[in-house]
């Protein structure tokens, strides 16, 4: 059983040392990531002898969390510019602490109500926001998964027969080549083949273009993939255009809207997803722009049943009597953790317009940047920013080698990415503490180097 003395006060340690951690985090008073060898960190936080030994107490729990919070990477640092991971609010944070303790593995509803409710409410509100009035979903672990649930809904409805006897050779998916790779992982795995998924032609920056899109006459087209927003440059897909062209044919119209569907909360920035409602099915990553820790992923289907299909399972998510509801014939796992409670507590602390103006304001600091950088030599920037990704070139040197430079010293990490076929540095702006003057550092920083 638990020592509640123990635990009260290991929790209240844990408590200190993040807020201690989050505050020195945003102040940016230290490097965004550290690069200690895996060696020297094992040794450090003495893994090895604790791991074969135990004995771990308050105290030495303490040392422990100081080091390892120390040595990790401060997605709430300023110069925390790189992957599209949440810098997480604290209401989430609670409830990956609630989840720990109660361990609710709410796929079926007796295994925890009130999380299992909780994830159906969640789900409800993120359909409206979509504009699947008659829609159903469920949470995954992650875009990559809910991507692969999605797809498999819509082999289903391609081919009925798919989960008994496999797929036919001639089946195919239509993407841009700058579809998340999760997208042709899915493909794969759906039996397909990585041949089946045909490139669309697209603009000089990825974008699906409307106007070339293929003849698909004599062709069995299992679905078409858009982006909102594409994973390298944060540009939309013309959703309504090419969702108009599908309907057309009847060929499922999958928005993969992982990062940019929170923009949905924005009246700003909303318009971006013109056409959404169009689609047969939307992922939505929680972790990305709600704010919440990794992960947490919804499906969103237009017609609900399309999602049970997918399974072939009996329509298992109905409410029978009182008794409750079950989703577990609509995802892939089978235990799942209390996702819907991070996403909850958010919306419940800040408000769909308070979640609505952080992705406001983390889209106008990357515009910000994109200004800032345009009225300097050196810099080029093939696009304005849709969302709050940027990528950009400076000089006509190793954009890969600026980008070790500035993690040396850890005061700004960024990543990179392929865009026409060059290398160019990308920012995303995730964290709320990076401001104006970060973004003129971390150019005069480049510039310096
Ligand atoms: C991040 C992302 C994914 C993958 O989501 P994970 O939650 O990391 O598995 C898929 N598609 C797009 C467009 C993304 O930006």
């Amino acid at each position: 059983m638990w020592n509640i003395e123990e635990f009260t006060e290991a929790a209240g340690i844990t408590v200190t040392e993040l807020a201690a951690y989050v505050v020195e985090s945003q102040r940016g008073e230290t490097a965004a990531l550290r690069r200690t060898s895996p060696r020297e960190l094992a040794e450090r936080l003495g893994l090895t002898d604790l791991i074969a030994k135990g004995g771990m107490t308050p105290d030495t729990y303490r040392d422990f969390l100081r080091t390892f919070l120390s040595e990790g990477t401060r997605l709430h640092h300023p110069g925390f510019l790189a992957h599209q991971t949440a810098s997480p609010d604290f209401p989430a944070a609670l409830a990956d602490f609630v989840h720990g303790a109660t361990n609710n593995p709410m796929a079926i509803y007796e295994m925890g109500a009130a999380a299992a409710t909780v994830e159906f409410e969640v789900l409800r509100w993120m359909l409206a926001k979509v504009g699947f009035p008659a829609g159903g979903g469920v949470l995954t672990h992650g875009g990559s998964l809910a991507n692969l649930t999605a797809l498999l809904a819509a082999r289903a409805r391609a081919v009925p027969d798919a989960w008994e006897d496999g797929v036919p050779d001639d089946l195919m998916v239509l993407a841009p080549p700058s579809a998340h790779y999760s997208i042709s992982r899915a493909v794969s795995i759906l039996g397909l083949g990585r041949r089946s998924l045909v490139p669309l032609e697209t603009d000089s920056l990825g974008r699906i273009d409307p106007a070339r899109l293929p003849d698909i006459s004599g062709k069995r087209v299992m679905a078409l993939v858009a982006a909102a927003c594409a994973t390298g440059t944060g540009l939309h897909d013309d959703l309504r255009a090419v969702g108009e062209w599908c309907a057309e044919r009847g060929v499922w119209f999958h928005v993969d809207a992982a990062h940019g569907a929170s923009a949905l909360l924005s009246d700003r920035h909303a318009h971006l997803l013109d056409g959404i409602a169009l689609a047969d099915s939307v992922i939505w990553d929680a972790h990305k722009m709600l704010r919440t820790s990794s992960l947490a992923a919804a499906v969103l289907v237009r017609r609900e049943g399309d999602l049970d299909a997918a399974f072939k399972q009996e329509a298992s998510y109905l409410f029978y009597g009182d008794q409750g509801f079950d989703l577990i014939g609509r995802a892939v796992e089978c235990t799942k953790a209390e996702l819907g409670l991070k996403i909850f507590l958010n919306l419940a602390w800040r408000g769909e317009r308070g979640l609505g103006a952080y992705v406001d304001r983390q889209y106008a600091a990357a515009h910000r940047f994109w200004e800032l950088a345009r009225d300097r030599p050196g810099f080029t920037l093939p696009y304005e920013p849709e969302s709050n990704i940027v990528c950009f070139r400076y000089g006509s040197g190793d954009q890969a080698e600026i980008r070790e430079r500035l993690m040396r010293d850890g005061a700004f990490y960024l990543t990179s990415t392929e865009l026409g076929g060059v290398r160019h540095l990308r920012v995303t702006v995730m964290a709320p503490a990076t401001d104006d003057a970060t973004l003129r550092a971390l150019l005069d920083e480049i510039e310096a180097l």
